[in-house]
């Protein structure tokens, strides 16, 4: 890693270089995109982020989980280099290239099940999100699509509908694309209930608001990511999917945050044996590169005629050959096993905090997908004010964190899977101190 694995402060956050832009910025960069920490980025490697003040931050958000591989990982490096020298652009639709094919032979290879697949690549996640519900319905010829609450999945009109969270996501942007139900999720902390119960209900819901005959997908993230890191209780999927199974409902896997090995597991189905028919993944995809792709049953994908998916950039050459780099960095390193020992290191410190406080509803979280939900004393209503000031203390100390949840109540951990223990143990330090100091 080219950077020193250290975090070091040499003003405060963010100093007056970032401060300076961050005014720029106002008068040229729509309001509407924010930042949650507006210290400008000049250099990263592996897990740390260095700023224009020359202070070195502790990455523990991988830029939502992206970052996966560690930041300028020297394998996407060297093949994007290569690549950039070679051909920029073709457009897949008008001339292909050889790594888009060998992308989507390495994700039929790693995505859920044995069965035929095949794959299309796009630019962003809701873009695979949308090329998803657009290939169910066709499939199918049902009109209907089933999302969660607390579900996240994107920002554009399609996806924005099936993002559950009104404020910041959907509010005054409407109308919505139709045919978008919603079913309850299974949220252990706050419902208690199993996971047969929980699924029994949102099915008996899709039963009986829209009967299964209309459904043309279930769309679900395996664990929820923006919506606060939330893990449905065990049984919860595997009872979806069977349901799907025997009413010719396509079960759509969003594994757009929780894919390639950031919950220890290349997919989080993975963990339950749930085969989906059809899976989105962007993020952590190409270390960094912008490439989302589509993996499906080959029947379904290829009842598609010619022409009717694609797009401009989907399937870029940077983006692809960034991505054979980080897979087999993945590969290479074991990224899976570093994600499993990094949740051994940080999740019983968490669940340390969370015995000691009663502001702390639950430490929860499974690989490198961690998170703290915050409660005001004595009940469990959300506490967004104590999230948010865990997280401002730890930015200050030059540590990077994420708040998440349908409440916003929610710290999450989203470490780069390379991150080295010392340097995460000092991360945690910092948010150990953060949270004795606002919570104690
Ligand atoms: C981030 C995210 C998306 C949207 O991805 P973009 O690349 O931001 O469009 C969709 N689904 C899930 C689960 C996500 O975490």
């Amino acid at each position: 890693m080219s950077l020193p694995q250290v975090r070091e402060l040499r003003t405060e956050i963010p100093g007056p270089l970032s401060t300076s832009l961050q005014q720029r910025r106002s008068a040229a960069v729509a309001a509407g995109v924010s930042s949650v920490l507006p210290v400008y980025i000049t250099e990263a490697s592996g897990g740390v982020l260095r700023d224009v003040d020359g202070n070195s931050l502790i990455d523990l958000g991988s830029g939502i989980a992206v970052t996966s591989v560690g930041n300028a990982a020297p394998e996407v490096v060297e093949a994007v280099r290569e690549q950039v020298a070679e051909f920029t652009h073709t457009c897949f639709m008008v001339t292909p290239h050889e790594n888009y094919v060998a992308v989507c032979e390495e994700l039929a290879e790693l995505t859920p099940g044995e069965h035929a697949k095949r794959t299309a690549l796009f630019n962003s996640g809701a873009e695979a999100v949308e090329n998803a519900v657009k290939i169910a319905r066709r499939a199918t010829g049902r009109p209907a699509v089933v999302a969660f609450d607390h579900a996240y999945h994107g920002r554009t009109n399609l996806t924005m509908a099936l993002t559950a969270k009104s404020k910041p996501y959907k509010h005054g942007f409407g109308p919505f694309a139709p045919e978008v139900y919603r079913a309850p999720m299974s949220y252990p902390a706050r419902d208690g209930r199993s996971g047969v119960d929980s699924a029994r209900e949102a099915i008996e819901r899709i039963e009986k608001q829209l009967g299964a005959d209309t459904v043309a997908a279930v769309l679900i993230e395996p664990v929820q990511g923006e919506g606060g890191f939330i893990e449905p209780a065990p049984d919860f999927l595997p009872e979806l999917a069977s349901w799907c199974a025997e009413n010719g409902v396509l079960l759509i896997a969003d594994e757009i945050q929780t894919g390639f090995c950031r919950t220890g597991s290349w997919f989080a189905c993975d963990h339950e044996g749930v085969v989906p028919d059809i899976i989105t993944m962007a993020k952590g995809i190409a270390g960094g590169l912008p490439l989302a792709a589509v993996t499906g049953r080959a029947e379904l994908m290829d009842a598609m005629p010619p022409s009717s998916l694609g797009g401009t950039y989907g399937g870029n050459p940077l983006a692809c050959a960034a991505a054979l780099g980080s897979i087999r960095a993945m590969r290479e390193q074991d990224l899976s096993a570093a994600a499993r020992g990094i949740e051994e290191q940080v999740l019983p410190r968490l669940r340390a905090l969370a015995e000691s406080s009663d502001r702390i509803l639950e430490a929860r979280g499974r690989g490198a997908m961690l998170a703290v939900e915050f409660v005001r004393p004595g009940g469990d209503e959300p506490d967004p004010e104590l999230a948010a000031a865990v997280a401002k203390s730890c930015h200050a100390q030059g540590v990077v964190v994420l708040t998440c949840g349908t409440y916003g109540n929610v710290i999450r951990l989203l470490p780069p899977l390379v991150i080295g223990g010392e340097l995460l143990g000092e991360g945690i330090d910092v948010l150990e101190r953060a949270i004795a100091e606002h919570a104690g």
